[in-house]
């Protein structure tokens, strides 16, 4: 069977410019086109008896305040479940991951205001010529900046340079994070709506090499808190960055220590079909590859 899952990260109305959106008219248009063509299911339903229609399951990464708000009332108001990911550590821990930090800044800001102030503060000259990593970038000051704060910079000094950026936008880090993140309260009401909880991390790090390990520090605190504060017994997983360069061989060794856990499947960033729960890792098409956006390739 042809099953197919889509992921999406921001769905909300373009003009923040430091992230791609999903339009949500666009978002709306796609909901159609996949009703016509698959039954869309919550991940627990993969393997039930199905009709003549391949399946198609709708994820949702990173936990960010418009799927809560834009997104959700979509799918409530059409009666169509969903699968949507939670990222303990900013709930818990009150930290925002840098690369969350990044967007942020990047879209209240603009790109040679922020240059600026990097080059006054840090040595950055080395930075334009390294930047051509970011060549998809037509503007040069955006390449300079997302290279700076990704590469060049260490962990600490990008977080503390786009922490106070970003308090000079929310005045707190909790008003920050409750206008960033959707909480606990509607993460609740979520669930009761029938929509899919499941584990994206606790603190957004890509897999580290040491399944065990990275299982205990990344996936079990985000988990616990499910439990504890969600009342959600978690058995799905979408591993941050698609767990990053070292991903094949998370997929070869985290997946024996999820089902020990209990875990029923986990949604990678790679594009493909899937057939039912024949695999625990699924593949999934990024929603901007998929009508109305593109056509579908294999039609
Ligand atoms: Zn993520």
């Amino acid at each position: 069977m042809k099953d197919i899952s889509i992921m999406y990260h921001y769905v909300q109305i373009p003009g923040l410019k430091g992230i791609f959106p999903f339009d949500p008219k666009e978002f709306e248009l796609q909901i159609e086109w996949a009703t016509k063509h698959y039954d869309i299911v919550a991940p627990d339903d993969l393997n039930k008896p199905r009709g003549k229609k391949p399946y198609c399951v709708l994820t949702f990464d990173d936990a960010t305040k418009d799927q809560y708000e834009i997104a959700f009332p979509i799918l409530q108001k059409k009666g169509i479940p969903a699968y949507f990911t939670v990222m303990s550590g900013p709930l818990l821990e009150r930290r925002v991951p840098v690369f969350h930090l990044i967007h942020t800044v990047l879209s209240f800001f603009t790109d040679e205001e922020i240059w600026r102030e990097l080059t006054a503060r840090f040595d950055v000259k080395a930075v334009p010529e390294r930047s051509h990593y970011y060549s998809y970038e037509s503007s040069p000051f955006r390449r300079y900046n997302k290279y700076a704060l990704n590469f060049h910079l260490t962990e600490q000094q990008s977080r503390s340079f786009l922490e106070e950026k970003a308090l000079s936008v929310f005045h707190s880090f909790e008003n920050f994070i409750n206008s960033y993140y959707i909480n606990e309260r509607e993460f609740i009401k979520m669930c009761q709506a029938g929509m899919t909880l499941g584990v994206h991390a606790a603190h957004h790090r890509p897999f580290t090499g040491d399944a065990k390990a990275f299982y205990d520090s990344e996936i079990e605190p985000c988990r616990k808190f499910m439990a504890d504060r969600l009342g959600v017994d978690a058995k799905w997983y979408t591993p941050a960055f698609g767990g990053g360069t070292q991903a094949e061989r998370m997929m070869k060794e985290l997946g024996e220590v999820l089902r020990d856990h209990g875990f029923k499947g986990a949604f990678t960033t790679k594009s493909g079909f899937n057939n039912g729960l024949d695999s625990f890792w699924l593949h999934r098409y990024d929603c901007i590859s998929l009508p109305p956006r593109s056509e579908v390739p294999w039609k």
